[in-house]
């Protein structure tokens, strides 16, 4: 449920609206906008009496949200969300391209793709370090000395880093880190979004290959239940009967998730496609979809990468890929 304050109402009101829903156990969440300030109530809201509050002197209206999605629904929070990752801000009109190599193989290959990928536009770098792989058999990733070697190629660079948790045990290591991704295969962990719900931190949330955008959505609803509301929303391809692509990219996933909340929606295409050739063209139609930023695997020699490199770009492939990309992105700001 939202309670829309009347434009003119005091702090001093709307702070003793705000403790009469909680000592009726509701949860309360504002929501400040440039011309008006929705309150948010999490909870029972069936006893809540919508005509005695209608009636109130600093309410506008009332509605019930029938979504189960409450903290991400844009009826909640109705402006953009950008989030601030080490003062590089993503969402809110400001798209921003994340870039790097599936995984992080050595201090020289994540210093040697974070600055080519910086040179091309690219202000966050990516690199997994703990890997959710098929087959146990295959590279699992460096894992804590993987990050070690992401804080080396953040330092030299300046460019904030994104890497991937699996486990909630390993949180202590991912301290330093600045965007905690969850992959696809977490995305209905819910202890461990529960876990990251107490941070602060942003949480790049990728959407289940097998996973409804209302499942999406849900899975983001219980990081911000927990109070974190840096959520980033990540489309990377579902499974279809096709197989000429690793996965199907869902590109209205765009225009549906930022209807139905304000949170940023960025595209990864190359697990979606899974082939390095077919990846550009998608990443511009992501550019050109109105997604907030694309998330990229770029790597310095993609035919030894240890892992996925049939999806990855070279660092040629990905500089003159970055020029295009800018060129959309300016017809989509004349817009
Ligand atoms: C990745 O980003 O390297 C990754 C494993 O992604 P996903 O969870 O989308 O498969
Ligand atoms: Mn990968």
């Amino acid at each position: 449920m939202i309670a829309v304050v009347k434009p003119g109402a005091s702090k001093q009101q709307i702070d003793s609206l705000l403790a009469w829903f909680r000592s009726r156990g509701l949860k309360t969440h504002v929501s400040e906008g440039e011309f008006q300030t929705i309150i948010g109530l999490v909870g029972d809201t069936s006893q809540v009496d919508v005509d005695l509050l209608e009636g109130l002197e600093i309410v506008e209206s009332v509605k019930r949200i029938n979504e189960p999605f409450k903290r991400a629904n844009r009826k909640f929070h109705p402006a953009d969300t950008a989030v601030n990752i080490g003062g590089v801000i993503l969402g809110g009109g400001n798209f921003q391209v994340i870039a790097g190599p599936c995984s992080v193989e050595s201090p020289e290959q994540i210093v040697c793709v974070a600055e080519s990928v910086q040179a091309s536009g690219a202000r966050l770098l990516r690199g997994g370090a703990f890997k959710p792989r098929t087959s146990p058999y295959d590279f699992q990733g460096l894992r804590a000395e993987g990050i070690e070697f992401l804080l080396e190629a953040r330092a030299k660079t300046g460019m904030p880093i994104v890497t991937e948790i699996m486990n909630a045990a390993h949180l202590p290591l991912f301290e330093p880190v600045d965007v905690i991704q969850v992959g696809a295969r977490n995305m209905q962990n819910f202890e461990l979004l529960k876990e990251l719900g107490q941070l602060r931190k942003p949480i790049l949330l990728k959407r289940g290959f097998a996973n409804t955008l209302k499942e999406l959505l849900m899975s983001a609803e219980y990081i911000m239940a927990e109070g974190n509301e840096n959520v980033i929303l990540c489309e990377r391809g579902i499974r279809t009967f096709e197989t000429y692509t690793r996965n199907t990219l869902d590109l209205s996933a765009v225009p549906v998730l930022q209807e139905l909340s304000h949170l940023p929606v960025i595209i990864d295409p190359s697990h979606a496609i899974g082939v390095s050739r077919y990846v550009p063209q998608m990443a511009l139609a992501a550019v050109a979809s109105g997604a907030d930023g694309i998330l990229i695997e770029v790597h310095n020699d993609p035919q030894n990468a240890v892992c996925d490199g049939a999806q990855s770009l070279t660092l040629e492939q990905f500089a003159h890929l970055s020029e295009k990309m800018q060129r959309i992105r300016e017809v989509i700001a004349a817009r």
